[in-house]
């Protein structure tokens, strides 16, 4: 079955997650069949989804005439036999129990048409043992949403033992018609991806605590703050419920060994009914006490080795038995559990050798088997390579030592605290190949991981063009096949976005054409200058293609949705006066002075506090999607800058009436 084939979905099971999946699914245009075991619960859903597209229609994300008509193609069951008579694919989202969802699936069989194809929403059960009792194993794959799906972009889409690719091809085309970002987890493993990754550290956490290594408020204070994730690892364990993790564990456990052995820890609070927020306490106190209330100051350096030296081993382990690359293994758990950076990009920064190192150590200590390091981990460390591929020593920032990193579509050079990207191909007026997207990638993880670089200053080389956009010719040399193209489209919206979302300010100096993808790029630098000569512009419509690198979502949050749409729909280059008055060039220059000028407010920017703007920039960043996460981070940093040595300077520096020296400690 083809994608375009696909008019009518079936969700069975209206609780939580079967009412989100409903909404998305109906907000995607597909006509939804939703069926629960009575009339109460299949009511209590709907409810839940008018109420849901109410909300957005009232915060402006979809209009009312939207919200209508996505409730309209709603339609509620009881019966299972009508509910997926006319079902091309059905979504199953009944309780987490094999025995209920194997006796769901019995009963399915006989009822759906022979070409519908069968997706479950489990999160942990074995996909492959489920498709055995369907009847079209090879239709049957995992099509795991995330909490709440309306808002979490990610969906895990699990191959069992016999499914087939175009199954599989077939269910990413259906979530990402539904706006989210499907990852592949080639193989049925226990947890998939995301929850292999957050479950053990959420185990380990424990067992820090348990050990008597550190307290509960030290280890969520490293993780909250130090290592930048959204919860600390107790908080987060309070989120999900203790049990819901608990489970996951005692399941990883059970088929992958004992590497995965509970702590006791949870498993007191499992027993005495402390599961977290759902009951009023778990490791916080929710009702007598003031919940996760997480000091800023108290992370410790040993306690986030430890966990990154623990999660670095499930990375190599999937990597290993060929569940999913490091690429994706990252993309999902960003998406799917908010980390700023993903545990791959996390384990190399820190260095795979030292993390081996601590494992090895921690295994002779303790003797336990979740030390022990995955022989592809191991083989990293000793060829010095790392998980994204590149050399670790240029990753752990040899251009520390004012040495320069080697590219061919790039150069990087270094003026003070001041890394300076230029975009080095002036034959081709800059443009962006899938060549610079890689240079560029590894450029910023460079360019990140060095403490000496406080600022990032790009450019393009030449007075022609900071960038022209695209390199359509090298791309349309690759033949125009629709995967690889959503491939390059996300890879470049990857390789932007961590420019946009790195913790140093960034400035972008244009001189010349910035076109489509050059202004893509532009657009996640946090500041733009411009020379009088450039010309702006999403010249993409004009070719029947859209704005494919963030176009789409980036640049209203810079110049606003009336104005993005202008820019986008018309095709039109800008002047560069006309976008300083749009809100994208914060300031025009002669012609000549583009690249001082530049380089002078980039250097302004790298003498400013380091943790401060890096807490800014992730707050602003955050808060587009959620404002009450953003405002969230902005007072836990707020809490946290009052025991930095940076407001001390920053105060003295003050009342001496003299310019501080931030060292962003
Ligand atoms: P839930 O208990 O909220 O909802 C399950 C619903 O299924 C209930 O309304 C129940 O009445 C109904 N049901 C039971 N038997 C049924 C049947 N035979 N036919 C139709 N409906 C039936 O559970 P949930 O949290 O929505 O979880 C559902 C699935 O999604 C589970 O497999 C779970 O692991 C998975 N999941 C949950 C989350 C989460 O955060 N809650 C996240 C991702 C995946």
């Amino acid at each position: 079955m083809e994608l375009s084939d696909v008019n009518t979905v079936a969700v069975l099971g209206a609780g939580n997650m079967g009412h989100g999946i409903a909404e998305v699914a109906a907000l995607a245009g597909y006509d939804v069949a939703l069926r629960d075991i009575n009339e109460e619960f299949v009511r209590n859903g709907y409810d839940q989804i008018e109420w849901s597209l109410g909300k957005l229609a009232e915060n402006e994300r979809i209009g009312e005439d939207e919200a209508d008509a996505a409730l309209g193609r709603i339609e509620t069951f009881v019966d299972l036999e009508p509910a997926v008579a006319d079902a091309d694919v059905v979504i199953e989202a009944v309780p987490e129990k094999m025995e209920i969802k194997k006796e769901v699936y019995g009963e399915l069989a006989s009822h759906a048409p022979d070409r519908t194809v069968f997706a479950t929403n489990t999160s942990s059960l074995s996909v492959t043992e489920l498709s055995e009792v369907t009847g079209r194993p090879e239709r049957f794959c995992g099509m795991h949403f995330f909490n709440p799906p309306v808002r979490m972009p990610l969906v895990e889409v699990i191959s069992g033992a016999h499914t087939a690719d175009e199954t599989l091809g077939l269910i990413e085309g259906l979530a990402e018609s539904m706006d989210k970002t499907p990852v592949r987890v080639r193989k049925d493993s226990p947890g998939f991806i995301v929850n292999r990754v957050l479950v053990p550290l959420m185990n380990e956490a424990a067992w820090i605590v348990r050990e008597g290594d550190a307290t509960v408020a030290e280890v969520d204070s490293t993780t909250k703050f130090d290592m930048g994730l959204p919860m600390g690892s107790f908080e987060l364990a309070d989120q999900v419920g203790i049990d819901v993790g608990y489970h996951v564990l005692e399941y990883m456990h059970e088929v992958l060994g004992d590497a995965y052995r509970p702590c006791p820890l949870l498993e007191e609070k499992v027993d005495d009914g402390d599961l977290g927020k759902k009951t009023g306490a778990g490791f916080y106190d929710y009702e007598g006490g003031d919940g996760a209330e997480i000091p800023s100051d108290e992370g410790r350096e040993d306690v986030r080795e430890r966990l990154t030296a623990l999660m670095a081993n499930e990375v190599a382990g999937l990597v290993e038995n060929e569940v999913a690359d490091a690429a994706a293994i990252d993309r999902a758990v960003q998406l799917g559990a908010g980390f700023p950076d993903g545990p791959a990009k996390m384990a190399d920064d820190a260095g795979i050798e030292s993390l081996v190192d601590r494992l090895d150590d921690l295994h002779e200590e303790t003797g336990e088997a979740r030390y022990d390091a995955v022989s592809y981990l191991r083989e990293l460390a000793e060829s010095g390579s790392t998980f994204h591929g590149g050399n670790a020593e240029n990753a752990a920032g040899a251009n520390g030592a004012g040495g320069a990193l080697d590219f061919e579509t790039i150069r990087i050079e270094r003026e003070g605290r001041v890394g300076h990207v230029v975009l080095d191909r002036p034959h081709r007026m800059n443009t962006i190949s899938a060549e610079l997207l890689d240079d560029l990638d590894a450029a910023i993880d460079a360019l990140e991981a060095d403490e000496g670089v406080r600022a990032i200053l790009i450019t393009g080389e030449g007075d022609r063009a900071f960038s022209a956009g695209a390199d359509v010719q090298s791309m349309a040399a690759g033949g125009a096949d629709a995967l690889a193209a959503v491939e390059l489209s996300r890879k470049g919206q990857a390789t932007f976005g961590k420019l946009e979302s790195c913790d140093v300010p960034v400035v972008a100096g244009i001189d010349g054409y910035c076109l489509g993808g050059g202004m893509e790029l532009a657009t996640c630098a946090d500041l733009r200058v411009a020379s009088e000569r450039s010309e702006l512009g999403q010249p993409e419509h004009n070719l029947g293609l859209l704005p494919g690198w963030g176009g789409t979502q980036r640049l209203r949050h810079v110049v606003g949705e009336g104005r993005a749409k202008e820019i986008i729909f018309t095709g039109e280059r800008f002047g560069a006066e006309t976008m300083e008055r749009y809100g994208f060039v914060n300031e025009v220059v002669g012609n000549d002075e583009l690249l001082d000028r530049a380089m002078e407010l980039a250097t302004r920017l790298a003498g400013g506090p380091p943790i401060a703007q890096a807490f800014t920039k992730r707050a602003m960043l955050r808060g587009r999607e959620d404002i009450e996460a953003g405002l969230e981070i902005e007072a836990q940093a707020f809490g946290h800058l009052m025991n930095t040595d940076d407001l001390m300077e920053g105060i003295t520096a003050f009342v001496g009436d003299r310019e501080p020296e931030f060292e962003g400690k």
